[in-house]
């Protein structure tokens, strides 16, 4: 009895939350969709507007609700533009939701700013990172990359296991993705200093310095704020500085490694993720009913 009345105030307070989460999702889209409509973004990487229509016609925005003895069901909120297509749910993750189960804590923990789960075909979005709208809606992109890379491959909705190799390449893919992207947002400016910074890695490299990027100190990722606006968060500022540092890397090594740029790469990725990758994947096998 007193379990009832609980799970039905907790309900009543996430219905309440559901015009927040359905804000969320639109403006993202929005600002998604302007980033898009950029004519040089159209023109060089025909890829956004692929991954902005597959948002566009297969997302469906959800929310948390409690069901019967406590567990946690994703309810719609919104049906996808075209419901012949195989659904991407978008869950906005509020802190708050972490409070409603143990998977729900695991996501808090670990979003980040978004992730892709294959095995539900959904977007986790966090709502509260302190970072931009536009960055966010960078994100929602690259997020929509691996989900559009998962249904190609029949993964969506499913656990189906893959090789470190082919999720390495698949990360590395979404990395060249964010920073060509990036370097046509940021315009003539943002350009320019990333050239400086390319030139520095690449004579770094000849000393025989390698990674030499993120030695260069504080704030280094500013040329960011030119593609994203600009933040005052700290996780959001140390963010941006291994995200320069990674873009720095990729262009530095497409020009100056010739043949080898695509090991190099892959192992930028792996040193990256894969603990994160292993913890992630063991997580789910032990949910997995
Ligand atoms: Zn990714």
């Amino acid at each position: 009895m007193f379990q009832g009345m609980k799970r039905r105030w907790i309900n009543s307070k996430l219905y309440a939350m559901e015009n927040d989460r359905l804000k969320y999702v639109e403006s993202t889209m929005i600002l998604v969709k302007d980033m898009v409509a950029f004519p040089v973004v159209r023109a060089i990487l025909p890829e956004a507007i692929e991954r902005t229509d597959y948002l566009l016609s297969h997302s469906s925005i959800v929310s948390p609700m409690l069901i019967g003895n406590n567990d946690v069901e994703l309810i719609r909120l919104s049906v996808p533009a075209n419901n012949d297509l195989v659904q991407l749910s978008i869950f906005p993750f509020f802190s708050k939701d972490a409070l409603l189960s143990s998977d729900m804590e695991y996501c808090r923990e670990r979003i980040g700013f978004a992730v892709y789960a294959p095995q539900n075909h959904m977007i986790i979005l966090n709502t509260e990172t302190f970072e931009t709208p536009r960055f966010m809606a960078s994100t929602m992109l690259h997020e929509a990359g691996h989900a559009i890379v998962a249904e190609k491959e029949g993964r969506n909705n499913n656990f189906a296991k893959r090789t470190e190799k082919e999720r390495l390449q698949e990360e590395l893919r979404m990395w060249h993705f964010d920073c060509k992207l990036a370097f046509l947002l940021g315009g003539a400016y943002y350009q320019k200093e990333i050239g400086k910074a390319v030139t520095s890695v690449l004579s770094a490299r000849r000393a025989g310095i390698l990674f030499h990027v993120q030695t260069l100190g504080p704030r280094i990722g500013w040329p960011l704020d030119l593609c994203y606006g600009s933040t005052l968060s700290p996780y959001a500022i140390k963010n941006r500085e291994f995200l320069w540092a990674i873009f720095c890397e990729l262009i530095a090594s497409d020009m100056g490694l010739g043949s080898d740029a695509h090991s190099y790469q892959i192992k930028l990725v792996e040193a990256t993720y894969k603990d994160w990758w292993e913890k992630d994947m063991d997580y789910a096998l032990s949910r997995k009913k």
